[in-house]
């Protein structure tokens, strides 16, 4: 059927990053429904038949393997089979033809072959004899092999998207989405995500438009498509969408650029509420690009950076040079202003193969030997980036920051090699931060209980929501299965954020919100009533919660986070807060919808 004799077809999803975007699918991984596909160049021919040789002669080696166990100890029949299949592969079909259609079309190899299987499929479907039929069976069990062993040296990274592309995927890994082009990639649709997975907010990051949980499974074919919508606002995917939906749609964009480009141009004016109560908005950063936006925001400096995403950690940890030629590099990005550096937080999923090949597999990644838990056992690669770190504080106001910590112990241990690398660094002669403020992440809930203890070792503390919901909710903030459970505004989280604060106050360090949480304008309010007056989040939601902020009544604000805290039930406190926010900053239609 021609694409516009299709009909109309929303699908719905969770929104994650807000935003509209038009443009054409691109189906970037394999599932079961899915496989991959992208145009190559002239001189990747080559390269790419050979891939399809790789994978057929290992699909051969795997079968041949097979028929010599059976061999010693399986069923004549299953020998046969085994023979079958061997010869099949051999078939001029399955090897010079595809081979010639990759040449002709120029396409990747698993596109190509797909395209054959589904051909055999509707020839065979014909055949009226079901023995001939049943046949067909025997092709499906060698394409799976072989479709294994492409998907194994598949080369496409999402930095190799052609413009304009909308990306369907089954799930996203941060490191995928990290090399993301929000040049060429319009959107992002997944089957599976969490909302505050390190992929949702790599995604927020680059701004672009993003949900999660959609069920696309067969329906996008994708060849004959030409655009599809993404509402990141709502969670709506519009498939084959008529003439009359897409110009509502550009026509929205079009309002949507114009209200962001109203709220971008506050950047000079104060972070304050009506009744001027300052707040100190500061940026979340994973890349160098987004320094830009900070300034021209009016970020206040950088309450976040996510230090481990500046490296690849394929083999082993960067060095201390490099790491120091980076972080210089940061602090003279950020002209004067402060920057937290966070230590490298690893492991739950985030450079879980590299994590592995110093521990071992863990069943339960969130749980394990990650972040702080990691680092302690990794010790001469964690002093080599405190000693990067505290050379790049002799340059500018540098602080240091340490991920998932679960109890004293394991700050006090930090804290010590920070001193003793200090001290060293001091007697090799090398220039060093004179005083280094040093912060504690607060994500575990038996870190949020014992916060007072912990804020007697350390100058700040953050509270670092995404976990702190995951951990306390028993929900990992990964699997799209329990998102319904995954829940901010949940009574026991906003209990926790309230004690942390008041027991920042009580020892007279500064608390900030550092999780997606602070970055999402419905909140705000809650937030700052509930006594935090420290923010981080993505550089380009600055705009978006400072209007927020410059919207809000710290006296209103206060009684809201009463009214919260005195609900049962996270619905309820979330629905209040979008009743609010639409009473309130009605003008904000990004998230008013
Ligand atoms: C958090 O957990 O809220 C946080 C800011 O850290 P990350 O998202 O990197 O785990
Ligand atoms: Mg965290």
């Amino acid at each position: 059927m021609a694409a516009k004799d299709k009909k109309e077809q929303r699908l719905q999803g969770t929104p994650i990053c807000v935003g509209v975007a038009i443009g054409k699918p691109f189906v970037f991984t394999f599932s079961d429904d899915l496989v991959p596909e992208f145009s190559i160049s002239s001189n990747e021919v080559k390269r790419e038949i050979t891939r399809y040789q790789k994978a057929l002669d290992a699909s051969r080696q795997d079968i041949i393997r097979l028929k010599d166990q059976l061999e010693n100890e399986g069923p004549l029949e299953g020998i046969l089979i085994m023979e079958a299949h061997l010869q099949m592969m051999q078939d001029p079909l399955i090897t010079t033809r595809i081979e010639e259609e990759i040449r002709t079309t120029r396409k990747n190899a698993e596109y190509i072959f797909q395209i054959a299987i589904d051909e055999y499929e509707e020839k065979f479907n014909k055949i009226p004899n079901k023995f001939f039929r049943d046949r067909f069976k025997d092709i499906q069990d060698i394409s799976r092999r072989i479709m294994q062993h492409l998907r194994k040296s598949v080369r496409i990274t999402l930095a190799d998207i052609p413009p304009n592309s909308i990306v369907f995927t089954h799930e996203l890994s941060p490191s995928d989405t990290a090399e993301a082009l929000s040049s060429s990639i319009k959107a992002f649709v997944v089957q599976e995500g969490g909302e505050t997975s390190h992929a949702a907010i790599m995604a927020k990051a680059k701004g672009i438009p993003y949900v999660v949980n959609v069920n696309f499974g067969t329906t996008l074919g994708q060849a004959e498509l030409k655009s599809v919508i993404v509402d990141g606002r709502t969670g709506e995917v519009i498939i084959h969408p008529t003439q009359r939906t897409l110009a509502k749609y550009r026509d929205l964009q079009k309002q949507l650029d114009i209200h962001l480009t109203n709220l971008e141009s506050n950047g000079t004016l104060e972070s304050e509420t009506i009744d001027g109560y300052k707040v100190l908005l500061s940026a979340n950063i994973e890349m160098f690009e987004e320094f830009d936006m900070l300034h021209k925001y009016g970020g206040e400096g950088v309450g976040l950076f996510r230090s481990e995403y500046l490296f690849s950690f394929n083999d082993d940890f960067p060095n201390e040079e490099e790491q120091y030629v980076l972080y210089r590099q940061i602090v003279e990005k950020m002209k004067g202003l402060p920057v937290v550096i966070r230590t490298f937080d690893i492991g739950g999923d985030k450079f879980r193969s590299f994590q592995q090949s110093f521990t071992h597999v863990e069943d339960n990644p969130f749980l394990g030997c990650r972040a702080i838990r990691f680092m302690l056992k990794q010790q001469e690669a964690f002093k080599n980036q405190l000693r990067a770190i505290l050379r790049a504080g002799a340059l500018g106001e540098v602080s240091i920051m340490f991920p998932m910590v679960s109890g004293l112990p394991e700050l006090l241990e930090a804290k010590q090699l920070l001193k003793e690398t200090c001290m060293e660094l001091k007697s090799e002669g090398i220039e060093t931060a004179e005083h280094i403020r040093i912060g504690c992440m607060i994500e575990v809930p038996s870190a949020a209980i014992t916060c007072d203890i912990l804020a007697k070792e350390c100058d700040f503390l953050s509270i670092g929501t995404n976990d702190l919901v995951q951990y306390s909710l028993a929900v990992d903030r990964g699997n799209h299965a329990m998102s319904y459970l995954y829940s901010p505004t949940h009574p026991s989280v906003i209990r926790l954020i309230k004690m942390i604060v008041a027991e920042g106050n009580r020892n007279g360090i500064p608390v900030s919100i550092c999780g997606e949480i602070g970055a999402d304008p419905r909140f705000t309010s809650l937030l700052l009533g509930l006594g935090v007056h420290e923010l981080s989040v993505a550089s380009r939601y600055i705009p978006i919660v400072k209007n927020a902020i410059r919207n809000t009544s710290i006296v209103e604000a206060t009684e809201l986070a009463e009214k919260a805290l005195g609900m049962p039930t996270a619905a309820e406190i979330k629905n209040m807060l979008v009743e609010e926010y639409r009473k309130n900053v009605a003008h904000d239609f990004l998230y008013n919808h």
